[in-house]
């Protein structure tokens, strides 16, 4: 037999590593070397069994505290007889389950039996800008699995019952104990009789074919609240698939897209428009009547000298905040028009006016160019 290896040696980490670093150290030995991923590979058997033997040690502090002072002397009675595990029960069900139980249960446990929340049910739902900003009801279809209301959902046919199974009493799984080059190896498999039900139905249900649930479409209402924005998601807790053997149902998750509008846009709550006037009105100043997303026109004062890009803000004028009164604003971004095609006379006006050169921003300018110049 050759040298045994220091444990910390053998999980690639330092004498003064931390239980979890070990932990952590383990798991990747073991996923490496671990005898399903390597099948017929002489030399991963050994690593894994070295690998499993020292975290054995080192995970148990006790045990830890012995072999930091004694070495292999301190925690192995069978030292220099060959070590392994000493004929111990070894379960690898728990080993198993503690490396692996983090991806799925992938090896040696299977799934469980017991109560199972029923899946969720994933919806997108298009709705309007204002349907979004107001609220509304929306119906629509949805496929669910349900309870199978001919035979309770115990799966077995209208006046007939359910027997456990009588190969594992009902728990779905059987255990065998074998020795291995490993040590004892017990594991633990899916009942052949019952298919790890644990329940055996003689004459299934016709209505959901003896799996208690059977699919259905129907027709819900759904409140969309108000405020709501684009890609934000309603969670109708219960109202997914039915659960199995008594777990809970699964969620509706209802996924909000919010149609553009043609002349608003939205910013959390508030409201964005931008109003075309006129370079008079902009000049001389005016009351202009601006639409709002509840229908109608409130009237907004442009006041006189107005530069093109001013923006106006209509206080509360904007979406109503999730579950409360109060609004966001709408903001008014004014476009100022110049006028085209325009007559004869409105021409000969234009450059009447345009004589006395009192633009305060264009005479700014032009200094500034002058300077520039020099
Ligand atoms: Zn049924
Ligand atoms: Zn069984």
């Amino acid at each position: 037999m050759a040298e045994k290896r220091d444990y910390y040696e053998v999980l690639g980490v330092q004498k003064s590593a931390s239980d979890d670093e070990i932990k952590k150290a383990f798991r990747k030995m073991s996923k490496k070397y671990h005898p399903d991923l390597n099948p017929g590979n002489k030399e991963a058997e050994e690593k894994f069994k070295e690998v499993n033997e020292a975290y054995q040690v080192l995970s148990d502090s006790d045990k830890k505290s012995k072999y930091d002072q004694f070495g292999h002397a301190g925690v192995d009675p069978n030292f220099g007889a060959g070590g392994g595990y000493g004929g111990a029960g070894f379960d690898f069900g728990d080993i198993f389950g503690d490396i692996f139980g983090g991806f799925g249960g992938g090896f040696g446990g299977g799934r469980r039996n017991g109560p199972r929340r029923g899946n969720d049910i994933r919806r997108v739902i298009d709705i309007s800008f204002e349907e979004a900003a107001f609220g509304c009801t929306k119906k629509m279809n949805i496929q669910t699995q349900e309870k199978c209301e001919e035979c309770g959902g115990t799966g077995a046919k209208k006046g007939t019952t359910v027997t456990t199974c009588s190969h594992c009493n009902g728990t779905g799984r059987v255990k065998t104990q074998q020795r291995t080059i490993l040590g004892y190896m017990t594991t633990e498999t899916t009942c052949p009789q019952c298919n790890g039900e644990g329940k055996i139905i003689k004459e299934p249900c016709r209505e959901c074919r003896g799996t208690g649930a059977v699919r259905r479409n129907k027709t819900i209402e759904v409140q969309i609240p108000s405020g709501i924005d684009d890609n934000q998601t309603i969670q109708l807790s219960g109202k997914g698939e039915a659960g199995s053997k008594g777990g809970p149902n699964g969620d509706l998750l209802i996924t909000v897209r919010v149609r553009p509008h043609d002349i608003f846009q939205r910013r959390g709550n508030d409201v964005f428009i931008n109003m075309p006037i006129s370079f008079v009105e902009a000049a001389l100043g005016a009351n202009v009547k601006v639409p709002t997303i509840d229908g109608g026109c409130v009237e907004l004062t442009i006041p006189e000298g107005t530069q093109a890009g001013t923006r106006f803000r209509m206080k509360g004028k904007g979406i109503p905040y999730l579950r409360s009164k109060s609004r966001g604003d709408q903001y008014v971004t004014v476009e100022i028009e110049i006028p085209r095609n325009l007559t004869q006379k409105q021409k000969e006006l234009l450059k009447d006016f345009d004589e006395d050169k009192n633009y305060k921003q264009k005479k700014n300018w032009y200094d500034k160019i002058k300077n520039f110049m020099k």
